[in-house]
């Protein structure tokens, strides 16, 4: 049988993390997740105990610079190594540019962009001296097209990516791979607040002529954490319909 691995996953409580801390588990994993609230993903536990894998949950704040530095040395003590890191806590502020706000402007970019730094810059020592580990970072189709209303949520995806293709370069001679995933429109909480005649319209914009599942997105992200991807770093897989082609 494959040795398990231990996966941290970000803003696995609900939506896309949920689906990627399942999916991970179904892959044989031990997993980690930090977010404010426990969450849907609670209801996960007894699929990871009849797999034989354990689920644990790190109440964290994203924002908080302190809150994210202690999560991550708790999940470090209790895991010891870690194979994957998914920066997957993800928010929106829209507004346009004129009338935005300081305080949505810095909200989107400490829990979309400088959460993801300081997670990786502890984990990626350990995976650095490990000699391996996959580091897979959730960006949006509006990091790659931008989208009006979202200048400070673009601006912290597509920081995202510049942010990935650094540490790939940076850390490819320890054998640690860094690649994104970038959504396009994908049925959760975050897109329900939508209203119906945007998502109709957005529908026209989508080859695929559909809205994503949030399990679409995890099985992208579970190929990038495998042994399957060993040769990929560096990468935007982009799972959207072909929105951004
Ligand atoms: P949801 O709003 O459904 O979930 C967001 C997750 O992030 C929750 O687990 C939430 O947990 C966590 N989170 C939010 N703020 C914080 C915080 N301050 N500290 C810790 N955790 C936090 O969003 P999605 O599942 O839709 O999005 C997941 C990722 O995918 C995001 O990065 C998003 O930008 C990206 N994405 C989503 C798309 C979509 O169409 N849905 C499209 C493209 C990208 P809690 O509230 O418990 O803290």
């Amino acid at each position: 049988m494959a040795e398990k691995r231990n996966a941290l996953v970000t803003g696995g409580s609900r939506g896309i993390g949920k689906a990627i801390v399942e999916e991970l588990l179904s892959e044989g994993c031990n997993v980690w997740y930090l977010s404010r609230s426990e969450g849907e993903a609670a209801s996960l536990k007894e699929k990871a105990a009849s797999l034989g894998n354990t689920l644990t949950w790190v109440a964290c704040d994203m924002a908080d610079r302190s809150s994210v530095q202690e999560a991550v040395e708790r999940v470090i003590q209790e895991a010891k190594s870690l194979d994957i890191l998914v920066n997957n806590a993800g928010i929106t502020r829209d507004g346009l540019i004129m009338r935005m706000k300081d305080e949505a402007w810095d909200e989107v970019l400490a829990v979309n962009l400088t959460g993801a730094f300081l997670t990786s810059r502890r984990i990626a020592r350990l995976m650095a001296g490990q000699r391996r580990g996959s580091i897979i970072n959730i960006s949006s189709v509006v990091g790659i097209m931008g989208n009006g209303g979202q200048s400070n949520y673009a601006a912290s995806k597509a920081g995202l990516i510049g942010f990935s293709k650094s540490l790939a370069r940076e850390l490819s001679s320890r054998n640690v791979r860094v690649n994104v995933v970038a959504p396009g429109f994908i049925q959760t909480a975050m897109t329900d607040v939508l209203p119906e005649a945007l998502k109709e319209s957005l529908n026209t914009q989508i080859p695929l002529s559909r809205i994503g599942e949030a399990q679409e997105v995890a099985h992208a992200v579970a190929f990038l954490a495998s042994e399957k991807a060993s040769y990929i770093t560096g990468q935007v897989l982009a799972v959207d319909g072909g929105m951004a082609m």
